[in-house]
């Protein structure tokens, strides 16, 4: 398996190159297809896997042609939603790496520091959104963010997310979210509340394990 057999355009590969991957995980090699064509996905892999690029580089790809072909305005139509800050921020950095010839903008917000840089860069517009949930839902409750134009949500380190507590934040979230929108579910361990949550979330989803 190569990434030039995984149809990706020209922007996306260019930086993936410039990176110096030569070859797709195998997390990689099974999502990208599957999210490119649109599916739900359920993944159960770790960090180290190479698990941030297989959401963020299909997602990119979606979103660049989505904004070809429409000349949509610049919303956020991604919402990636990790546990932790320093998640958010390796999340964000992928997503600028491979996202780095292409013309989507994307921002990270969290907690723990004072909103004003993040509102700034909610304000200038991004069509991609890293974020951590406590900070998520004050900025949503702030009306500074709007989710009605999300058609892609992912739910990274699921499992975390419980552990630390989340798991109420997240349900306020879903159900906000636009119903019909692709949805990738990312979890270590699959605990039975973790099923149950990915139950909730997903659409007839592919599963793939590493
Ligand atoms: P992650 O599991 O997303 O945290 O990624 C782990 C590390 O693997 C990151 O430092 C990536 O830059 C790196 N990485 C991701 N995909 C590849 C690849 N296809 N080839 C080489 N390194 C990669």
């Amino acid at each position: 398996m190569t990434f030039q057999s995984l149809g990706l355009i020209v922007p996306i590969s260019k930086a993936i190159t410039k990176e110096g991957y030569t070859q797709p995980t195998p997390i990689q090699a099974e999502a990208i297809p599957e999210i490119l064509k649109g599916r739900d996905l359920i993944g159960c892999a770790q960090t180290g896997t190479g698990k941030t690029a297989a959401f963020s580089i299909p997602i990119l790809q979606l979103l660049s042609e989505d904004t070809e072909n429409s000349r949509q305005k610049r919303a956020i139509k991604c919402l990636i939603v990790t546990p932790t800050r320093e998640l958010a921020i390796q999340i964000g950095e992928s997503i600028s790496t491979y996202g780095a010839y292409t013309n989507l903008k994307s921002t990270v917000i969290f907690g723990g520091v004072n909103q004003t840089s993040q509102v700034k860069a909610l304000r200038n517009g991004v069509d991609i959104l890293v974020a951590t949930p406590g900070r998520l839902l004050d900025l949503m409750n702030q009306k500074i963010i709007s989710l009605r134009d999300i058609s892609i949500f992912v739910l990274d380190e699921a499992d975390r997310m419980l552990d630390m507590g989340f798991i109420h934040d997240i349900k306020k979230l879903l159900a906000v979210l636009p119903a019909k929108k692709q949805s990738l579910f990312f979890s270590a361990t699959m605990p039975p509340p973790i099923v149950k949550l990915s139950a909730g979330i997903l659409k007839n989803p592919v599963k793939v394990e590493v």
